[in-house]
């Protein structure tokens, strides 16, 4: 008879998902790395504080007897936003998690939630650094662009941890992995137009990664030193990844594409509140799960219409 967490990772594979279960002790170890990069002065103040300070590696209250952590990874697209201005289109991605982040989670949650509640187990929401703990757990290996590899998806994928009080008798802790590929492969360093895959460390200059700066609210300016041509994604960047061998089987997987007027694409660039906009431009905004970024459409549009 399987048992119990052999179940729950046999389904998640039936679901085209893949999974790791690691005992709650492992905390330890992800605050050590996180704080130790912090102490040591290898993180950006400003990145750690907005980035990397929020994580929590306590046991939740809503689950105090919690002794396994669940990692599970979901194969994801990039999505499309087709802007209309001057007669002509303009395309832009959205790399995968950006669209429909939050109702993946549910997603996994509610199908981890279904196989253990059954058996007697809970689950409670992590605030944990999702790629170290997949790289960690076994479940997934990291590129030299600092991102989450996983065999069979690349790294168009999305995970997603919960606690859950169901016992964790023996896992697969390993240290910090890069993927074999990259000690001969350089494609990511070379292709990044900021200099943020540095070539003597392998901790990511995230304060030079593009994503760090056009995830922030609008009204804060790209630095001078990016140079406009350097964007490629409506938020977020894809250089890095889109150069990647190891997604070459990816490239091409799109879902979800949403078209804005004329109308709808000036009022975006104008930064117009969202309760001015017609209820069409926000349903638009919902679907690609732009809401949250908004205020930051203005700034990230404007350097792609007025290049
Ligand atoms: S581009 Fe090359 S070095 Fe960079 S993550 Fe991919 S395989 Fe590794
Ligand atoms: S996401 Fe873009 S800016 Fe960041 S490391 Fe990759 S290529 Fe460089």
């Amino acid at each position: 008879m399987k048992s119990c967490s052999e179940e729950l990772l046999l389904h998640l594979t039936e679901r085209g998902f893949q999974g790791r279960i690691v005992s709650a002790r492992r905390l330890h170890d992800l605050q050590e790395a996180i704080e130790g990069f912090h102490r040591k002065g290898l993180v950006d103040e400003e990145f750690y504080q907005e980035r990397l300070a929020w994580f929590d590696f306590r046991i939740p209250d809503s689950l105090p007897k919690a002794k396994s952590i669940i990692v599970v990874a979901v194969p994801r697209p990039q999505s499309q936003a087709v802007f209309k201005w001057n007669g002509e289109s303009q395309t832009l991605i959205l790399p995968p998690t950006y669209v429909a982040y939050d109702d993946t989670r549910k997603m996994v949650e509610d199908i981890v939630e279904e196989i253990l509640e059954p058996k007697g187990h809970r689950i409670a929401r992590t605030k944990l650094p999702l790629k170290l703990l997949a790289v960690r757990s076994g479940l997934g290996t990291y590129g030299r662009n600092n991102i989450c590899y996983v065999v069979g998806m690349g790294s168009f994928l999305q995970l997603v941890a919960v606690y859950s009080d169901m016992p964790c008798h023996k896992d697969s802790w390993r240290k910090v992995q890069m993927m074999k590929r990259c000690q001969n492969c350089h494609a990511c360093r070379l292709k990044c137009p900021t200099g943020a895959i540095a070539s003597d460390r392998f901790l990511l200059c995230a304060e030079r990664c593009i994503v760090f700066h056009n995830e922030k609210p609008g009204d804060i300016p790209f630095p001078t030193w990016i140079d406009p041509s350097w964007h490629n994604c409506l938020v977020g960047c894809l250089h890095c990844q889109k150069i990647c061998p190891e997604n070459k089987d990816f490239l091409q997987w799109i879902e979800g594409r949403e078209q804005f007027s004329e109308k709808e694409t000036a009022l975006l660039l104008c930064g117009v509140a969202l309760d001015q906009l017609s209820a069409q431009t926000v349903r638009k905004l919902k679907k690609l799960d732009l809401i949250e970024y908004q205020a930051s459409l203005s700034r990230n549009l404007g350097v792609f219409i007025r290049r």
